[in-house]
């Protein structure tokens, strides 16, 4: 019986080199998001082992939900690091700073957004994100980029806050430039499909794997269709980047909701759209067809005041996330991160969490093809945020991105 044993103890021994260091499981319990059972997670090694649904609630057991990691497609900033200007706390510093503060809300994989903007200021940003996004410190958060403009409408009201000076036209040439800068990591483009030449860069889009998304436009119908043959995806931000004042019946609107290939985002914090748009939008696009998505500036998750921006303009975060000119109702940007959108969606649709989250989480992942995302499954990573839900609110008390917790609420 000695030889078995020492075997036994030989092979423990061996075993960790062999099959690389293998740590010890780590246990996660609460009420999963999809159906409120309580289940209790093994993590290993940075992905989820195993999953049991609990047959008896313990003493003492978390009143908290599990949910995959919240996954935002536009982040222009956050925590006072802007992505999409050209100051100068863009660094790898300032990109960990802005991670760090998005993993207390729970968002766990999101795309820095840049926007229209000079051409040296996009290389420029974009060679400091591809080095930012390597950094082992933020556990590989950021997937790749999301580009919206320069292409976009010139046109007042379409063109939204991107500045009329940097708008262009469509060229690949540039384009390619961009996605050398990036690493090759711009995911996702948002572009007018009326402007001369973006049904051609469209093409080669599709050829470079870029994904193409709509938004900042005033297409008709006909230049919409064509477009979505074309391979564009998704509507960025429906219902706003657009003029205020519209023809009720030849708009943007009507032909992005009614073609069932294009799925929207939506910005869902309680300002850029009205429940009434929310709860239609997404009836027509289903869950299935729906992202929620923040677009927050660098102004986001900072305490509430009064700010200047880089151009000078004085403008007012307000205690309940509004980003507006001061004393005014007129939005200056977002300042709301996913996990607000979360609770909104539930709140004036009357949908599911399960819902909410896939619109959150699972739909982003699977659009930009992050298979190892999106989901509490086996052999997934271990990207998950752990909240309370009360009043619509969700307030995130743990997040673990590549099974290390990155934050946990004081008690
Ligand atoms: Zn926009």
């Amino acid at each position: 019986m000695r030889i078995p044993t020492l075997s036994l103890i030989l092979w423990s021994l061996l075993a960790p080199m062999i099959s690389g260091a293998q740590e010890n499981p780590v246990r996660v319990e609460g009420y999963l998001y999809l159906d409120h059972s309580p289940v209790s997670l093994k993590i290993q090694n940075g992905k989820i082992l195993e999953i049991n649904r609990l047959t008896e609630i313990p003493d003492g057991f978390p009143e908290v939900y599990i949910a995959p990691g919240f996954i935002d497609n536009q982040v222009n900033g956050y925590a006072g690091v802007s992505f999409a200007l050209g100051g100068s706390d863009l660094t790898t510093e300032g990109v960990t700073k802005a991670t760090r503060a998005l993993w207390k809300e729970g968002v766990t994989t999101y795309l820095p957004t840049l926007t229209t903007n000079s051409r040296e200021i996009l290389l420029k940003n974009f060679r400091i994100l591809a080095a930012a996004m390597e950094n082992k410190e933020i556990r590989g958060s950021i997937p790749g980029f999301h580009l919206e403009g320069p292409f976009i409408s010139p046109e007042d009201g379409y063109r939204g806050a991107h500045p009329a000076e940097h708008v262009r036209l469509p060229d690949w040439n540039e384009l390619r430039e961009y996605q050398q800068a990036a690493g090759g990591k711009i995911l996702q483009l948002t572009l007018a499909p009326e402007v001369e030449g973006a049904l051609a860069l469209m093409d080669s889009c599709r050829e470079n794997h870029i994904l193409v998304a709509l938004g900042h436009h005033n297409a008709p119908a006909a230049i919409i269709t064509a477009a979505i043959d074309r391979g564009a995806r998704i509507a960025t931000h429906l219902g706003n980047g657009a003029a205020n004042t519209i023809n009720r019946h030849r708009n943007p609107f009507w032909p992005q909701l009614a073609d069932e290939r294009l799925m929207i985002s939506i910005i869902a914090d309680g300002f850029h759209l009205l429940p009434e748009q929310i709860r239609v939008f997404t009836k027509v696009k289903g869950t299935g067809g729906t992202i929620l998505t923040s677009d927050v500036t660098g102004f986001a998750g900072l305490p509430p005041g009064e700010f200047v921006t880089s151009e000078g303009i004085t403008i007012e975060l307000t205690p309940e996330g509004m980003l507006r000119y001061p004393g005014q109702n007129v939005l200056y940007g977002s300042a709301s991160p996913l996990s607000k959108g979360v609770g909104h969606v539930m709140k004036v649709t009357g949908c599911s969490l399960a819902d909410a989250v896939q619109m959150a989480s699972t739909n982003p992942a699977r659009l930009y093809g992050l298979d190892d995302r999106g989901e509490i499954a086996p052999g997934k990573r271990a990207d998950l945020v752990i909240f309370t839900l009360e009043n619509f609110h969700v307030s995130v008390q743990h997040t673990i991105v590549a099974g290390e917790t990155v934050y946990r609420a004081e008690p």
